[in-house]
């Protein structure tokens, strides 16, 4: 069985392909419609610490959490016990 990365951010699970692809999706995203850089990093520290996170994929959900919380209209999609 492949090792895998369980409570790994995709950056930090060698996944440089679609890491470079997700920071290059958030890049066509405005400014406005994204968290500051102070909240994004917040968000992403309940992510690390969570049960739910996969090789970078929240599977409440199926989003890669470096796009997710990156993004003002989202939030943990963990309804009975919501981290962010
Ligand atoms: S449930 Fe919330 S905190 Fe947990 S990985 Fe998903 S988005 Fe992150």
């Amino acid at each position: 069985m492949d090792n895998v990365c369980k409570r790994c951010l995709l950056f930090e699970a060698g996944e440089k392909v679609t890491y470079s692809q997700i920071m290059a999706y958030l890049e066509t995203v405005p400014v406005d419609e994204k968290v500051d850089d102070v909240l994004y990093r917040n968000r992403l520290s309940f992510c690390r610490e969570c049960d739910n996170l996969l090789s970078g994929m929240c599977i409440k959900c199926g989003c890669y959490v470096e796009v997710r919380t990156a993004l003002k209209n989202k939030s943990c999609p963990d309804f009975n016990n919501p981290k962010w």
